[in-house]
C-alpha cells in the first residue's frame, strides 16, 4: 500500500471513534450511498469499475497487513466477517483451494435491487483480491462472474492466483 493511501486509511480509522455522531451513529442509508456512487459514475465515466476495484484492493491489502492475516482461509474468514459487519453484503465461501476461490454474495450494497444488465460489485471484488494478496503474498485477481444487477439470483466472485502466463478462460 502506497504511503499516501496508508495515511488516508489511518485518517479514516482515527475518525471512527466509538462515540462517533452521538445522535445519528455509525450508519448511513443506502439511498445516500447510492446517490454518491451514481454521481461518481457520472463524473468518472467509463473505467469507473476499475477505479472501484482498485479502491477495494488497496483497502484489502491494508487490512490484511494490519490484522496479520496469513493464508487463503484467514483472508476469506475475515472477508465474510467484515462484509457482514460493514454491510457490504452477505458473503459465502463456496470453493477454496490455494490457487482458486469461489464466493457468492447476497444483499450487495452496490447491486441489490438494481436491474441494469451489468455488474456493479467492483469494490467488493477488489476488496477480496486485496485481502487474498495481502494474506498470501501472491498476486490475486478476483472477477465477478455474475451479478444481481444482471438479473442473477446472487453475485458470484471467482478469484485466482495470477501467474504471468495466465489468461482468463471459460466464461469470466
Ligand atoms: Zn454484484
Amino acid at each position: 500500500v502506497k504511503p499516501a493511501r496508508e495515511e488516508m486509511f489511518r485518517q479514516v480509522e482515527r475518525s471512527l471513534k466509538d462515540d462517533i455522531r452521538p445522535t445519528l451513529g455509525d450508519e448511513l442509508k443506502i439511498s445516500a450511498f447510492r446517490h454518491m456512487m451514481a454521481s461518481l459514475v457520472l463524473t468518472l465515466g467509463r473505467g469507473v469499475g476499475s477505479t472501484f476495484y482498485r479502491a477495494g484492493f488497496d483497502i484489502g491489502v491494508y487490512k490484511a497487513e494490519k490484522h496479520g492475516l496469513k493464508g487463503v482461509d484467514e483472508a476469506l474468514d475475515y472477508a465474510v466477517e467484515v462484509f457482514e459487519k460493514t454491510k457490504l453484503g452477505l458473503l459465502n465461501v463456496e470453493e477454496v483451494s490455494e490457487e482458486e476461490v469461489v464466493l457468492t454474495m447476497k444483499e450487495s450494497v452496490t447491486a441489490d435491487g438494481y436491474d441494469v444488465g451489468e455488474k456493479l460489485c467492483y469494490f467488493q471484488a477488489g476488496f477480496i483480491a486485496g485481502l487474498l494478496q495481502g494474506a498470501t503474498g501472491q498476486r490475486w485477481q478476483v472477477k465477478e462472474r455474475a451479478c444481481v444487477a444482471e438479473g442473477n439470483e446472487e453475485c458470484v466472485f471467482v478469484g485466482r492466483v495470477w501467474h504471468d502466463e495466465n489468461t482468463w478462460k471459460g466464461g469470466c
